[in-house]
């Protein structure tokens, strides 16, 4: 009976979900938000770490981390641990993503080109047939 009187709800600060709080509580955050709030950084830090290596390094003849390690064809090589400079990911990401662009700019002007002589020859067909 103690513990009824000493108990009371409040919601949760952040997803608005009713908790029990004992009488001292002055409301907060629910256990379910706290866990969140505690993985979220380890979550972060993971999708950092994924972003500093750039897609397809494994197949990279020498890809060098941050901290120096080797990999070799995506091999981590130990013997080879901080002999090689890091490998400057922004720089192939930049480049990546400019070749990409350049690519896509390439595609469209080709689809540009095939269409217009589509076109063209469809308006020749034309002016063919009226004569
Ligand atoms: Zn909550």
């Amino acid at each position: 009976m103690i513990n009824e009187i000493n108990k009371k709800f409040v919601e949760c600060k952040i997803c608005l979900t009713l908790m029990e709080v004992s009488e001292e509580a002055k409301g907060g955050i629910c256990w379910r938000c706290l866990q969140s709030m505690v993985e979220f950084p380890k979550e972060k830090i993971n999708t950092v770490k994924r972003s500093r290596r750039p897609k397809g390094w494994q197949l990279m003849k020498r890809f060098v981390d941050k901290d120096g390690t080797v990999y070799e064809k995506g091999k981590n090589n130990p013997e080879l641990k901080g002999k090689f400079p890091p490998t400057d990911v922004e720089s192939i990401l930049k480049e990546r993503a400019k070749r990409k662009r350049e690519k896509k700019k390439k595609e469209e002007m080709e689809i540009a080109k095939r269409n217009k002589r589509l076109m063209d020859s469809g308006y020749a067909k034309k002016n063919k047939n009226k004569k």
